[in-house]
């Protein structure tokens, strides 16, 4: 059976100290738990924190991953991060297409798709998310929005370079809303994703891709989700930033 991902997006949260001793704590209550929580635990830190998270995390099962990078090698892009200057502090994963990345940085999927090249070129493995609007949704449009979001994007990428993915299904109205998906709802949504790749890549890479949903999931909401047969995990914002929250997930 495949493990489950639990996924901390911290977004613009927590400074060095939070941080610090965000990982720490954690280790250590996980160490000391000794209960087996079967998950694949990924925390996304700011840019600046990515070291030093890195390094304590260093020798755990915990690992890290960027939330951004830039979609060029190197050059004259002020204040942009590169895949190879995460790659040269041991970073290997990174967040991709968040709907706040496509709404406030105006990353269309041209954009995306020279980050998701990039990516690969420096072995990365890519979260990349995909979701519809609250709109979209009222439209009954959510199955077409997210189909032409793969089309445009994923798509494009080859069986073996798809290995290298997983996807976050992250309804846009769902964000930092307090207003979870139901588990039927994202459920239906995971099989129609994963009836897509079945369609696109055939049954090994439908049954191994991992599809994760993100959008208000909590300590209490969290294990329904994770009972569902297409939802491989969680991407998890705000329920993320407090320890007691975060394990409580962690061990739903
Ligand atoms: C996210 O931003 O990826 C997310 C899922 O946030 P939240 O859990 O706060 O809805």
């Amino acid at each position: 059976m495949k493990k489950k991902i639990v996924i901390a997006n911290w977004k613009m949260n927590h400074d060095f100290h939070e941080t610090t001793s965000f990982l720490r704590n954690l280790l250590k209550k996980i160490f000391e738990q000794k209960i087996n929580h079967n998950k694949e635990i990924i925390i996304a830190p700011s840019f600046p924190f990515l070291h030093i998270s890195n390094h304590i995390l260093q020798g755990s099962p915990l690992k890290i991953a960027a939330q951004n990078i830039h979609q060029m090698d190197k050059g004259s892009y002020t204040g942009e991060v590169s895949a190879s200057m995460l790659k040269s502090i041991g970073i290997s994963k990174v967040i991709l297409g968040h709907s706040e990345r496509r709404k406030f940085f105006c990353e269309k999927n041209n954009i995306l798709l020279e980050k998701i090249k990039i990516a690969l070129k420096y072995g990365f493995n890519i979260i990349f998310c995909i979701g519809e609007t609250y709109f979209e949704r009222n439209k009954n449009q959510q199955f077409n929005v997210i189909k032409d979001q793969l089309k445009h994007t994923v798509f494009h990428f080859s069986e073996n370079e798809i290995k290298f993915f997983h996807i976050a299904y992250e309804p846009i109205w769902a964000i930092g809303t307090g207003k979870s998906a139901t588990y039927q709802q994202a459920q239906k949504m995971h099989e129609f994703i994963r009836s897509l790749f079945l369609k696109k890549y055939g049954e090994n890479i439908s049954n191994k891709i991992s599809i994760l949903y993100g959008g208000s999931i909590n300590n209490f909401n969290a294990k329904d989700f994770f009972l569902q047969k297409d939802i491989d995990g969680g991407l998890i914002g705000n329920f993320s930033l407090n320890l007691e929250n975060f394990l409580k997930i962690i061990y739903s």
